[in-house]
């Protein structure tokens, strides 16, 4: 049982003078009243938040956001004591932590681990967490998906046998696509209520993985896109993820490899690939932001309840770790977030931002006990079958590193001189500083010559996203008035510079945003790309927009 401090108690009875209700029973999850063979509804995750509300006062409840199809999306908030706002938090030396589940609303071991968490933290039951961390938990992110509960989805996964929900969100979108071009009220919130404000240091987002055949029921990984911070990644590559997979294995029994597929099913000896490294995932989102991202994606192989426990598990286990390591994790992302900004104020000769990438081996090896693969015969093609025998796999390569391909320098400032009100909001919806120039310039700029421009054949997310070609030259340009001027010395300068570079693989250009200044009708060549680049800070007369 965990000891609350006198102080405490005594802030809690002040916040209520008449104590709750006493000996409110504790809410059991849907997973386990129906012993693992069903997931909670959204009504029944907000059933069971408000019976953990009237049975603790140390916890809060926000909505983050209101789905297309008019669902709140409900954040707790947990402390002792529990912060009314982040303003509560200025002079407090606690480090605000973010868990979300439920984002592929088929994936829902994580809604049922975040509520347990929940409950066994308010009721004492789990190692002491609150005297240095603020806990913030999402059980459901996206609730329009979870509505549609059907034993038809994701028949591939071992339970619960009574269905979970859809991928997709009301708008049809995939909100793990969703980081970069902010489309969706679910992502929109989550970096309006959660990252902008609370600004948490660590992030987990769980999902349950498709593909390769392994007995290690859980797996994770970190933001991956290398245009994030380098010592951040370095941290969480060899720092946290052997001491994490070695705590679940020890402490809390459960083994614990890093996220991936095998680079060659036949050969598994080759080694181990994670997802892309493109900010849409907003693990590599978050990492681009200069913060600890976790994605975590379980096994879909393994029985309901063991997924269930297993991601349960890997949230203490960070806990364990983010509480111990406080102090070295909140120096380490003031420190990116510092080194971004000197960036900006003076970018150098190895200052770049990397616009195509290759593949590496980071310097930790690992190993996995994975299922023997077979050949069988099927439609006159053949194809790889797991079968029930265990070969571990040992000491291979995780290609986790995304090196620099191709790049190029790193600016100080963009010039964005189109009159475009929906540019200038998403870029501070992404919480990035903009400022409008008070009086025409003449600069030289570098400007982008586009040499080709190639819509995509197929639709993804609403989109023909935008493959751009060219080259950037020196020139001098006329600037009016009101131009939107972006400079790098900001913490998110990196995320400034993936959203406006023309070649970004994930950026404005190539969701579309800059189209119709890219072409006229009637066909013709493609234009120069409506956004300048300075490579040197230049004093001018300026004002941020907004608040
Ligand atoms: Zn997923």
């Amino acid at each position: 049982m965990r000891i609350i401090p006198l102080s405490l108690i005594g802030a809690a009875l002040l916040l209520f003078p008449s104590p709750p209700a006493a000996a409110q029973p504790e809410p059991l999850t849907t997973a386990e009243r129906s012993g693992f063979r069903a997931t909670s509804t959204h009504a029944e995750v907000l059933a069971f938040i408000g019976q953990l509300q009237r049975s603790s006062p140390l916890v809060r409840v926000e909505t983050i956001a209101v789905t297309a199809e008019g669902r709140e999306v409900p954040m707790l908030i947990i402390g002792a004591p529990v912060p009314a706002s982040p303003r509560a938090l200025r002079g407090d030396d606690r480090a605000v932590v973010y868990f979300q589940a439920n984002i592929h609303a088929g994936e829902v071991e994580g809604k049922e681990a975040l509520l347990m968490l929940a409950r066994e933290i308010l009721a004492g039951r789990t190692r002491n967490y609150l005297d240095r961390l603020v806990i913030l938990i999402t059980p459901d992110f996206n609730p329009d998906g979870n509505e549609r509960i059907s034993p038809a989805n994701r028949t591939n996964q071992n339970g619960p046998d009574e269905g979970v929900g859809i991928r997709y969100n009301g708008q049809n979108l995939d909100l793990n696509r969703d980081g970069m071009k902010l489309e969706s009220p679910e992502v929109s919130g989550l970096v309006a209520r959660v990252l902008n404000r609370w600004d948490p240091v660590f992030f987990f987002d769980s999902h349950t993985h498709n593909g390769s055949y392994h007995a290690e029921p859980v797996t994770w990984t970190w933001g991956l896109n290398p245009n994030g911070d380098a010592a951040i990644f370095t941290y969480l590559a060899d720092r946290v993820m052997p001491e994490v997979n070695r705590r679940m294995d020890t402490e809390y029994g459960t083994p614990c490899i890093p996220h991936g597929d095998f680079l060659d099913a036949r050969d598994p000896a080759r080694g181990w690939v994670p997802l892309g490294p493109e900010p849409r995932y907003l693990s590599n989102y978050v990492g681009l932001r200069n913060r600890l991202a976790v994605l975590n994606e379980n096994y879909p192989y393994v029985d309901f309840e063991s997924r269930v426990r297993g991601c349960f598990n890997l949230c203490l286990c960070f806990l364990d770790h983010l509480r111990e390591n406080r102090d070295e994790i909140v120096d380490l992302v003031a420190a990116a977030d510092e080194r971004s900004m000197k960036r900006g104020l003076a970018p150098g000769a190895g200052d770049v931002f990397v616009v195509t990438t290759g593949r590496e081996a980071i310097s930790e090896r690992i190993t996995i006990a994975a299922y023997e693969m077979e050949e069988v015969e099927a439609g006159g093609r053949t194809r790889l079958r797991s079968t029930d025998r265990i070969r571990v796999v040992e000491d291979i390569p995780y290609f986790a590193r995304y090196t620099p391909e191709r790049t190029i320098p790193f600016p100080a400032a963009y010039l964005i001189p189109i009159p475009d009100e929906g540019v200038l909001a998403r870029l501070r919806a992404h919480g990035i500083t903009v400022e409008r120039l008070l009086e025409p310039v003449t600069l030289e700029v570098e400007e982008f010559t586009v040499t080709a421009l190639t819509p995509a054949a197929r639709l993804n997310q609403g989109h023909y996203p935008n493959t751009i070609e060219g080259e950037y030259a020196r020139v001098e340009r006329d600037l009016p008035a009101g131009t939107l001027i972006v400079t790098t010395a900001q913490p998110l300068g990196a995320l400034a510079a993936a959203l406006l570079e023309p070649e970004s693989d994930d950026g404005l250009a190539y969701w579309n945003c800059f189209d119709r200044y890219l072409a006229r009708q009637w066909g013709g060549g493609p234009m120069a790309y409506p956004v300048y680049r300075l490579i040197r800070p230049v004093p001018l007369p300026t004002r941020i927009i907004g608040p």
